[in-house]
């Protein structure tokens, strides 16, 4: 669907060429629309060789074991996210190790999801009763004959077989980088 009013401004929007290409943009400001994006975390959360996986109690999805996650917020930086979405759907203290695979669907909506290796910290899993009817880590027998969402399963083989350490949290930069996220080799 063609996109009529700014979203910045709420003016009309015109079809017009930015850079070499044809976008709808504002006739009043200088707001492009650039598409329709949404971004996921997941959490890879080990404890030993078990991972947090928590079983879906709505749609999409539901019955099916997954890792928890969700989607980022506007103004929260996405290691806050994952570890927040974790806490929320499994009661599990988790800290971020890295970044380790990356999954990327170009649709409608282009989606990107970016799942982290955590570390275990604290808690009980205990399931939130409302996004999730339960929760524990599980081994990949474990797994075996359980209900394992297919790209949970991808992750999974990520999280125990990875051979990288992935993409690790930047604390010290060489040079100050205030506001951003920075994940490195
Ligand atoms: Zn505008």
């Amino acid at each position: 669907m063609e996109v009529m009013f700014c979203s910045s401004c709420g003016q009309e929007m015109e079809t017009r060429d930015v850079d070499g290409t044809l976008r709808r943009a504002c006739t009043k400001c200088s707001f492009v629309h650039w598409g329709n994006y949404s971004i996921g975390v997941g959490a890879l959360v080990l404890k030993e060789d078990k991972v947090l996986l928590v079983r879906r109690a709505q749609e999409p999805g539901k019955g099916f074991w997954t890792n928890p996650g969700g989607y980022i917020e506007q103004l929260e930086p996405i290691e806050e996210t994952v570890r927040r979405e974790v806490l929320e759907e499994s009661g599990i203290e988790a800290a971020v190790r890295g970044i380790v695979a990356l999954r990327d669907q170009p649709r409608s909506i282009h989606n990107l999801y970016v799942a982290f290796s955590m570390e275990y910290v604290s808690g009980e899993p205990t399931p939130d009763g409302m996004e999730v009817d339960a929760a524990g880590f599980y081994s990949l027998q474990e797994m075996e004959t359980m209900n394992v969402a297919a790209f949970t399963r991808w992750l999974v083989d990520v999280a125990l077989r990875g051979r990288s350490e992935g993409l690790s949290v930047d604390r010290n930069p060489v040079v100050p980088l205030n506001g951003y996220g920075l994940f490195r080799v």
